[in-house]
């Protein structure tokens, strides 16, 4: 019997690792073993290898190559950028000076979870609510701030639904602030689903902290990275040897590394990919809501304020998890934004953020393109999906 043919529809979780990029890696993984901080011939190929992957990140993101830390996910760079900042500002401030921090509601959990642990040891941290279209409101932000506030993180683009922030417009706010208040605000962004798609030069941004993970752009899982601008108070969070300026203990990851570098010199000529993706996307939208029946997209409604890959779609009376699953039974990996705890299925907090119902939340689905996405496997998912769905609401009676 022929073998089904799978269609990978989830590259918001992660994307498969370039070809060309573990060519660049394979030596590093075999030969090439030395350690960065050995003095000898083996351990400077390793620290060469490292400094040119750091060279080529720092040409990426328009910063120097001493602003570059690697770490081992965009989860710890997120950690790290809000815990350290924090942990070397408190060093600064006088004792019962308070810290205060100001996120949005729909931040990757890295940021949210991270916050939630700083506020029991008595930081403030706020946040702020978005619109239906999943974008904060400048003015909040603007209420939010005062002269004790620290630090503001808010994500470049949302991972379950695709928003993009306007993170411009908040670091020129910032900038405006910083001139005349004394005490300066520190402005992190989490650019990870980002990176393939949208400007991340820090100068065009304008931001103090950037993080990026390299299993989102074709490259290595296991890697991440954290800019940090000159002059940024931080403090390491993994103490041990001197690695990465000191601010992250630990042999470094030379394979992922070099797949890191390797993987973000292939992110060229953005503008090519994103028409290629937008018309793919299209397609996609407009299919599932002609064939589907109760079927819409969550997310902004103008095209510029979105990824191009990432769409979230809501079926009234079909549960998202069984959708998936599903789907997958059918030959296609998708996935939903609610995050499966040991006890029970929570709705996303992105989308009861963005003011839909429990049971609208419940019902969606996150259906992420990649640069291997053909117009065959979106035609192809536009003719099974009505199907299924009808099949799932048979199942459950609505
Ligand atoms: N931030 C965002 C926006 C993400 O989408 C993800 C992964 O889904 C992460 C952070 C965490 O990335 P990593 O898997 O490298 O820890």
């Amino acid at each position: 019997m022929a073998k089904k043919k799978k269609t990978y529809f989830d590259y918001a979780a992660t994307a498969p690792l370039d070809r060309n990029v573990l060519k660049k890696m394979m030596p590093y993984l075999k030969d090439k073993y030395g350690n960065p901080s050995s003095i000898h011939k083996f351990g400077q190929e390793a620290s060469e290898a490292i400094d040119e992957a750091r060279e080529r990140m720092a040409k990426f993101l328009g910063c120097k190559s001493s602003e570059i830390i690697f770490t081992g996910s965009a989860s710890e760079s997120d950690n790290l950028a809000v815990r350290g900042v924090i942990k070397a500002i408190r060093r600064q401030k006088q004792a019962g000076e308070k810290i205060h921090v100001i996120t949005s509601r729909i931040e990757h959990k890295a940021v949210l979870e991270t916050l939630k642990d700083m506020e029991r040891e008595g930081v403030r941290a706020s946040y702020l609510p978005v619109g239906r279209d999943g974008i904060i409101n400048l003015d909040d932000l603007k209420a939010e701030i005062t002269p004790e506030t620290d630090l503001i993180s808010i994500m470049y683009a949302n991972n379950e639904m695709g928003a993009v922030q306007p993170i411009k417009k908040i670091s020129q706010l910032v900038e405006k602030i910083n001139k005349i208040e004394e005490h300066p605000i520190y402005f992190h962004t989490d650019a990870v689903q980002a990176a393939q798609w949208l400007n991340c030069n820090v100068n065009y941004l304008g931001v103090h902290l950037l993080t990026l993970s390299a299993h989102k752009i074709y490259g290595p899982k296991g890697v991440g990275l954290l800019y940090v601008k000159e002059g940024t108070p931080i403090a390491s969070l993994i103490v041990g040897g001197k690695h990465e300026w000191g601010l992250r203990a630990g042999t470094e990851n030379v394979a992922g590394i070099v797949g890191m570098g390797a993987a973000v010199s292939q992110i060229t000529n953005y503008k090519l990919q994103i028409t290629k993706m937008n018309k793919l996307r299209d397609k996609l939208v407009q299919g599932v809501l002609k064939s589907v029946q109760g079927s819409k997209v969550n997310g902004p409604k103008i095209l510029e304020q979105r990824l191009p890959n990432i769409v979230n779609f809501s079926f009234s009376g079909v549960e998202g998890e069984s959708l998936v699953i599903a789907l997958d039974q059918a030959g296609f990996a998708v996935s939903t934004g609610s995050a499966c705890t040991s006890q029970a299925l929570l709705p996303s907090h992105v989308l009861l953020a963005m003011g839909l119902s429990e049971l609208d939340s419940h019902s969606s689905l996150r259906v992420s393109l990649g640069k291997y996405t053909t117009l065959q496997e979106i035609n192809q998912f536009i003719k099974t999906l009505p199907r299924v769905v009808e099949r799932l609401r048979k199942i459950s009676g609505r």
